[in-house]
């Protein structure tokens, strides 16, 4: 090196996506709603979307090649704990894990499966470009523990995005909205049009970032929620002294929120779908 020249890091020695994806034979699966983000600065973008990631333990859901894994790793975050389910992508990983040492953690398994309070400490966000067959479950699942995560920033199909983060008296309005808005603020940040995967989807994709409430959370009272929201918007049509009928008194229940029983579960606000969710509670499961 001449005298006096600035030494920089080498960037990490990984061969381009495309050819990674070449040399493990990693043709994407349908199955596995296999769909590549290969763009480095789009993965940059999303990894950026998740800021800030300095000291934050990420876990990804179904690196595949590893696109977003190397932006996550290009971050200050701490380490990433990547779950995929494709034994294919395993090895591509692990050369990636070299290029960072001590920064991934490879875990083959399946997501729906796996305890994210076991699989790393706090404070945890979660990255991840879902895969479409599975995103709602997922979501589901991490709105449960929601309090484990300072932030998620997921990608999923656009039509999922916009019934995360519908609000009442719209198309998109139902339980996923009220359940996950609820528990978290829901923010719709980036839309991705097909040709940005390989193989293109058939839709656009969109990134959702959900940032839990402050506590304190009560699985009670959500179980009670997704009781009501379940009943509610199982007959969407109907109005709410019906469609409310599996809770018990609907009319009773009804009167007591404040809510006409002529109103349909898609006008209902998050707060007011919060209040029968209350009175089921007192009423010990079943409505007054
Ligand atoms: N993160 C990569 C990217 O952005 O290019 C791949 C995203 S691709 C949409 C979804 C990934 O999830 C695939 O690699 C697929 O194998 C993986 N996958 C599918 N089902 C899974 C599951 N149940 N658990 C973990 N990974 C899963």
């Amino acid at each position: 090196m001449a005298e006096g020249a600035i030494s920089t890091p080498l960037p990490p020695p990984l061969p381009p996506l495309a050819e990674t994806i070449r040399r493990h034979g990693l043709a994407a699966r349908k199955a596995l709603g296999q769909h590549f983000l290969l763009d480095a600065t789009l993965c940059a973008r999303i990894a950026s979307i998740a800021a800030p990631l300095e000291g934050r333990h990420v876990l990804e859901v179904g690196p595949g090649p590893g696109g977003l894994t190397r932006a996550l790793l290009d971050s200050p975050a701490e380490q990433v704990v990547a779950v995929e389910l494709d034994r294919r992508a395993i090895a591509a990983l692990e050369e990636v894990a070299a290029a960072y040492p001590g920064r991934l953690r490879v875990i083959e398994g399946d997501a729906l499966k796996v305890d994210a309070e076991s699989l790393l400490p706090a404070p945890r966000r979660i990255v991840a470009n879902l895969p479409y067959n599975v995103g709602t479950p997922l979501l589901l699942g991490w709105l449960h523990r929601a309090e484990l995560f300072e932030s998620m920033t997921l990608m999923f199909q656009q039509e999922v995005a916009e019934r995360i983060t519908a609000a009442p008296d719209t198309e998109h309005y139902g339980r996923l909205a009220v359940l996950s808005q609820w528990r978290c603020d829901c923010r719709m940040t980036l839309r991705l049009p097909p040709g940005a995967f390989s193989p293109p989807p058939k839709v656009w994709s969109a990134i959702v970032h959900l940032v839990p409430k402050p506590g304190p959370f009560d699985p009670v009272l959500m179980a009670a929620l997704e009781r009501v929201t379940a009943a509610a918007f199982g007959q969407r049509r109907k109005m709410l002294r019906s469609s409310l009928k599996p809770l018990g008194q609907p009319e009773a229940l009804l009167e007591q929120a404040g809510i006409e029983g002529t109103r349909r579960a898609e006008t209902l606000t998050i707060g007011e779908f919060e209040r029968l969710a209350r009175l089921v509670v007192a009423a010990g499961g079943a409505a007054p």
